[in-house]
């Protein structure tokens, strides 16, 4: 069988970008489209909720460039509404269109990324989602209009790092989780002791709670919580996390399971020269055998050079190999997690967990199964190499 000839990526942000980058360092030499909802190419999303939201960082800073000796055919603004994959053909949709055309493939990348849970509240003044980098301007230049009293609703990872920038900016910030601690994936050790530090910068925790209500019109000026209490907010954040963005694929008969399913290769369970990647994306992990999707950027990255590869090889194409490694950046904390900390993993701390300067080892069955390193960049290398060993 020869390889595709004529490949379509759909998602243009980190994931597809590579995606196509990866196609034509693998040797790839036919027709290449690249297709975005976006009106603009793929851009950095993880300042968006640290430096950019402070201004200390622009958005042009953000943007990647694509080399034009790729030759790939772009297409912004362009959202895919549905895949006909009997006749390997795309429906999209041009901003601002009414109608639908067809786009004809013969390898295909799904990297449509996942979008933020909106509650049923997303377009209420005072209400913020923050994942593109519109969703970022808009509540950068709340954040910067007077002293806004802030809520964040939701202490995951994208929840801290707001609160602790809003708080670095001087504003008065609460956060709204339904859990008692925040950040509680990184287990009961490592979230209290993160818990400790947004308490210690002096952002009010509302813990084991959630949004009920929100009071004001048009404009918020208060969140009711689950309990009675009333929270006093001109800007109200919403991070309670995110769902994959299958919508235009639900007619289409692919296997979606919180995510496209995917065989361990990446390639789309059950098709020929269809692979997904990034946050979209729902493989078989080898780091425990969970199918599962994850939703951080060396993730995105990777999967994008592995769902190409796949695209050329096809179904004999070797598993992929998550890095298993985030980061995120709160006050003068920079937190690395590399593996997959579950909530039974015994945790060993090697010094000052409260202000930083130490490591969590994670262990499951007596071996080191996940370690978060609580500024020590200088660690990465050396733990990289054990969990990957
Ligand atoms: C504020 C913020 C901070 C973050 N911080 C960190 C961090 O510190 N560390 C970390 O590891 N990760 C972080 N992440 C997560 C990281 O940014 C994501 O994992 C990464 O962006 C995933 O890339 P992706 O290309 O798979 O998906 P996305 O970036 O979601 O991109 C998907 C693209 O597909 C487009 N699209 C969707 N549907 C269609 C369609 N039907 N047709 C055409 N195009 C479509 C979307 O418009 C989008 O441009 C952060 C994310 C956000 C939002």
């Amino acid at each position: 069988m020869t390889g595709p000839r004529d490949i379509t990526v759909v998602g243009a942000s980190i994931s597809g970008l590579r995606a196509t980058q990866a196609l034509r360092e693998l040797g790839y030499d036919g027709r290449l489209r690249l297709i975005g909802a976006e009106p603009e190419l793929a851009y950095q999303r993880p300042p968006l909720s640290k430096r950019f939201l402070t201004g200390s960082q622009t958005a042009q800073s953000l943007r990647f460039a694509l080399d034009p000796a790729l030759d790939i055919d772009v297409q912004l603004a362009t959202r895919a509404t549905g895949l006909d994959l009997a006749a390997r053909r795309l429906h999209i949709r041009t901003t601002g269109t009414k109608n639908d055309s067809r786009l004809r493939f013969d390898g295909l990348v799904i990297a449509t990324g996942a979008e933020p849970i909106d509650l049923g509240l997303a377009g209420r003044p005072g209400v913020h989602l923050l994942r593109s980098l519109p969703d970022a301007t808009a509540l950068r230049d709340a954040l910067h209009r007077g002293t806004p009293r802030v809520l964040v609703v939701g202490g995951g990872l994208i929840g801290c790092e707001v609160a602790a920038t809003c708080r670095t900016l001087g504003l008065e910030v609460s956060i709204v989780e339904r859990e008692p601690l925040l950040m509680r994936v990184l287990g009961d050790r490592v979230a209290s002791a993160l818990t400790g530090l947004h308490r210690t910068q002096g952002v009010r925790l509302h813990l084991g709670v959630a949004l009920a209500d929100l009071h004001g019109a048009p404009t918020v000026e208060a969140a009711e919580l689950s309990d009675g209490v009333i929270v006093p907010a001109d800007v109200v954040v919403l991070a309670v996390g995110v769902r994959p963005a299958v919508d235009w694929l639900r007619d289409s008969g692919l296997p979606l399971r919180n995510g496209v399913l995917c065989a361990a290769n990446l390639g789309v369970r059950g098709l020929e020269r269809v692979t997904s990647a990034g946050d979209v994306t729902a493989w078989p992990d080898p780091l425990d055998g969970a199918t599962r999707r994850v939703e951080h950027w060396d993730n995105a990255v990777a999967q994008a050079r592995a769902a190409a590869r796949t695209l050329l090889t096809g179904p004999a194409a070797p598993p992929f190999r998550d890095p298993g490694i985030f980061w995120s950046d709160q006050y003068d904390l920079r937190l690395h997690v590399l593996g997959r900390p579950q909530p039974t993993d015994l945790v060993e701390v090697d010094g000052p967990i409260e202000t930083g300067g130490c490591t969590a080892r994670y262990l499951r069955h007596g071996r080191l199964a996940a370690v978060a390193l609580l500024n020590r960049p200088r660690e990465l290398g050396r733990y990289r190499r054990l969990l990957a060993s």
